[in-house]
């Protein structure tokens, strides 16, 4: 019989990421598993914390006294082995705190602050009744007694107690009541003979209150409404008769109410193309192989209908599957296809659900009750088990990656669970990142491609506009006459039209409006960012810092200033250019409001606008039979970020927001206004050849020594105190330059471009590396020495790869 329990302790630091002895109290002996949360002692102090138990041993590692577990927060574990083990890889991978790995997988409702409390259960017995002793609930709170805990622990095992949870300023689990009948099929009979035979709502009701007694059937009161007629006051009125008892039970909260009841779509017949592709997918599945493949699919090419019958393999071998998807509340259409696919097996999962409906759709998933997940970078970690297939649809999106800590990339938690779950992964974009398609060169991903959109239906044509010339060309505003002629044409024969306002980047940069210079650091390639604070240009990866030029490098023009334009501005400059358009616009002032996305679109799908103008969050999975323009107002703007990735986000984001044109029968026409027209990323965009810019971006990153040829770490350090702060970034630069080989470059120190964030200031390190064995110790010793001056307020992050530098 286990004695201890391994314990993390919800303290983090270095000095206690790592588990911690505690003895199991004797009454509570074999009823701690891995996986409960438990409330101990910590520290010399009187200081109580939260902490989970992640494993058991026979007897403690030292001679000593051991502090005793002093409550247990959950009465079945919420993690399983596999999660927690998941965890601690995640600790060390991304050179976080442990116990900040585990809460990062929990459900907030999980979180102390949740009230937890018991009544009475379907099997409740006389020891029930002791412990209630009267009461009709009881709260689990930390400071109940050892041998009352285990009491209810095995109640609860044996259902005399059914558990609840309710946050403390939330609402708690959601109820209906339900009818159950008290007497017996006789008794209700012999009842009918005493009531009057014209009381026909009397006798309705003794009938199917004797009915139900038959089938032992329970059924909801707003059941009993709908199909037999009778009201809720009838029902409770017979209850105080004592006929029958009025029972709560708890129901889940569907996010999706609109989805459901909806008959199921059936699997489509499969093009050649896909066939190929699902039979590869489907071999792996069934060989139980936990293969990666990389789906490369134009727009429109049918990956969808690809990951919905692979996901029903798996569901045939009785296992589950995993899908994620960017961000839900850009995706609505997807949700519906694989909710209209698969029902009420899907569970969904997102950061626009409340806390509520998040906690129980998490509580299906963990009871075997969903059999597909779909959800958002989160959802990476949901407590699904034999899971059969993994898909991350548009995996090249840099939500894909946390920013804080835990810094992870969705893709390699994905990975890391398939390979435990024996089952295939299947990465699909349109325009795969370049990291995953140089691994599908290597080998290390398997490639398949949909070259075609369905039906040979052809990709749209684009045209580049370039912006220099547009102004001697009748261009008003911010819109070439062009794109102008070509919206109005758009509404001529009410059509509608998609408008992409480029934001990335936004006015960070500086750019010349004659020629489209763009200010680029003399030894990165990279754009330099704008610095309001003290009028320079810097750049983010190494240092180099000029003054902002009154005249354009290039060409001499003085036209040569920072760049930008807003949503609002462009929506008023439509109205008044062409009245008649009805403009919706999307951007983030428009869909702060939950279900904000959604109630936009769905607009927009019913014609109740001809022109949807939005910044790049309309680019993502729209397909809309009548959009046969698209629009791109500026496409430059992303190529001035100050990352090496900004010609690769500049072609997603052209090819995927083309690809929202022309999708049914009519044909799509795209146009793009560019200062920078002859950009290759551009020019691939435009013929939305992704091998063509794959190949040539290869050969740049090459020749920069970026990804994915050099791997790439961000450390940060911060701290209230400027002096402080750049003293502690540069010995670290000092000690990762003598630790590291000369084949690794460290570039900066640099200020971080929001210098001073919160009251912090912030100082940054990247680290390029091809092959660097000392760099894990270095980082690892790095941010314990850190960790020991937490008290002198330094904090250190470190991020690998990381996808944003500023
Ligand atoms: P993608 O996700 O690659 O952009 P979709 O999955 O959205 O493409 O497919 C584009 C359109 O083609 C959708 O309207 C979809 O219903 C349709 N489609 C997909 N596969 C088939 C098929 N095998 N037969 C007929 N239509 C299909
Ligand atoms: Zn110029
Ligand atoms: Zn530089």
């Amino acid at each position: 019989m286990s004695t201890v329990a391994k314990v993390i302790v919800d303290v983090p630091t270095m000095q206690t990421d790592r588990p911690f002895d505690y003895l199991i109290p004797s009454v509570l002996a074999g009823e701690i598993r891995p996986g409960m949360r438990v409330w101990v002692q910590f520290g010399s102090g009187k200081r109580q914390v939260s902490g989970m138990v992640v494993g058991l041993a026979e007897a403690p590692a030292f001679d000593g006294e051991l502090k005793p577990i002093l409550a247990v927060l959950d009465p079945e574990p919420v993690m399983d082995q596999e999660r927690l083990d998941l965890a601690h890889w995640l600790a060390q991978t991304t050179y976080a705190f442990w116990i900040t790995c585990i809460q990062t997988m929990l459900p907030t409702m999980l979180k102390v602050d949740t009230v937890r409390y018991v009544t009475a259960g379907p099997a409740a017995s006389d020891a029930t009744a002791a412990l209630l002793a009267g009461r009709d609930q009881l709260e689990l709170t930390p400071d109940l007694d050892p041998a009352t805990m285990a009491q209810i622990l095995t109640l609860l095992a044996h259902e005399g107690l059914t558990l609840h949870y309710q946050s403390k300023d939330r609402a708690k689990v959601k109820t209906v009541d339900h009818v159950v009948p008290l007497l017996t099929p006789e008794a209700y009979a012999e009842l009918q003979t005493t009531v009057r035979a014209n009381a026909a709502k009397q006798q309705l009701l003794l009938t199917s209150l004797a009915n139900w007694a038959t089938t032992k059937q329970t059924p909801s009161v707003k059941t009993i409404e709908t199909t037999v007629g009778l009201t809720r006051s009838q029902l409770t009125a017979a209850a105080g008769k004592g006929w029958l008892r009025l029972e709560p039970r708890e129901v889940y909260r569907n996010p999706y109410p609109q989805y459901t009841g909806e008959k199921l779509t059936t699997p489509l017949p499969l093009t050649t193309d896909q066939q190929a592709v699902v039979s590869q997918i489907n071999d792996a599945t069934g060989a139980k192989r936990a293969e990666t493949f990389l789906l490369e699919g134009v727009t429109g090419s049918g990956k969808t209908e690809v990951y919905l019958q692979a996901i029903a393999k798996a569901l045939a071998m009785g296992r589950t599957a995993l899908m994620l998807v960017p961000e839900i509340a850009l995706t609505p259409q997807m949700v519906q296809r694989v909710k209209g696919r698969f029902g009420n097996a899907v569970a969904v999962l997102h950061s626009g659900l409340s806390d509520g409906e998040k906690f129980d759709e998490w509580r299906r998933i963990a009871r075997g009750e969903a059999a597909v997940v779909v959800g958002a970078r989160s959802a990476a970690f949901a407590p699904l088990t034999n899971i059969g297939l993994f898909i991350i649809d548009e995996e090249h999106e840099s939500s894909y990656k946390q920013d804080d800590a835990p810094r992870y990339h969705t893709r390699d938690v994905i990975r890391h669970r398939a390979a435990l779950h024996h089952a295939p992964v299947v990465l699909g974009s349109a325009t795969p990142s370049l990291e995953s398609r140089a691994r599908a060169e290597k080998g290390v991903y398997t490639l398949l491609r949909l070259p075609n959109r369905i039906n040979h239906q052809a990709l749209p044509t684009v045209s580049l506009i370039d912006m220099r010339e547009a102004y001697q060309n009748g261009a008003q505003g911010d819109f070439s006459k062009e794109l102008l002629t070509a919206l109005q044409l758009r509404l001529d024969r009410h059509e509608q039209s998609v408008l992409l306002l480029n934001r990335r980047g936004y006015s960070s940069f500086v750019m010349c409006r004659e020629c489209g210079y763009v200010v680029q650091c003399p030894n990165c390639d990279i754009s330099l960012t704008l610095h309001m604070d003290t009028h320079t240009l810097k750049c983010h990866y190494c240092g180099h810092e000029e003054a902002i030029p009154h005249v354009c490098p290039n060409c001499g023009s003085n036209k040569i200033r920072y760049y930008g334009t807003g949503t609002q501005k462009v929506e008023s400059a439509l109205h008044e250019l062409l009245p008649a358009a009805r403009v919706l616009r999307m951007d983030v002032d428009t869909t702060r409001k939950k279900g904000g996305h959604e109630k936009i679109l769905r607009a927009f799908g019913n014609h109740e606008a001809d022109i949807l103008l939005g910044t790049q969050m309309i680019a993502k999975g729209l397909d809309y039979p009548d959009v046969t323009l698209v629009g791109v107002i500026n496409a430059d703007t992303s190529l001035g970020l100050p990352d090496f990735r900004a010609s690769e986000r500049t072609f997603q984001l052209l090819t995927q927001v083309s690809g929202r044109a022309g999708r049914a029968d009519k044909p799509g026409e795209v146009i793009v206004q560019s200062f920078n027209p002859d950009h290759y990323a551009i020019r691939y965009a435009q013929k939305q050849d992704y091998e063509g810019f794959f190949r040539q971006e290869m050969a740049i990153r090459h020749r920069g020594d970026y990804p994915p040829y050099f791997f790439t770490v961000k450390v940060t350090v911060s701290h209230q105190d400027e002096q402080q702060a750049a003293k502690a970034i540069y010995s670290l630069a000092n000690e990762l330059k003598q630790a590291l080989s000369d084949q690794a470059l460290v570039l900066g120190p640099t200020p971080g471009a929001i210098a001073r964030l919160k009251n912090r200031y912030y100082y940054q390190i990247v680290i390029k590396y091809k092959n660097e064995p000392q760099l894990g110790p270095t980082l690892a010793r790095i941010l314990d020495e850190t960790q020991q001056s937490t008290r002198r307020g330094f904090q250190i992050g470190i991020d690998r790869e990381p996808v944003n530098f500023i």
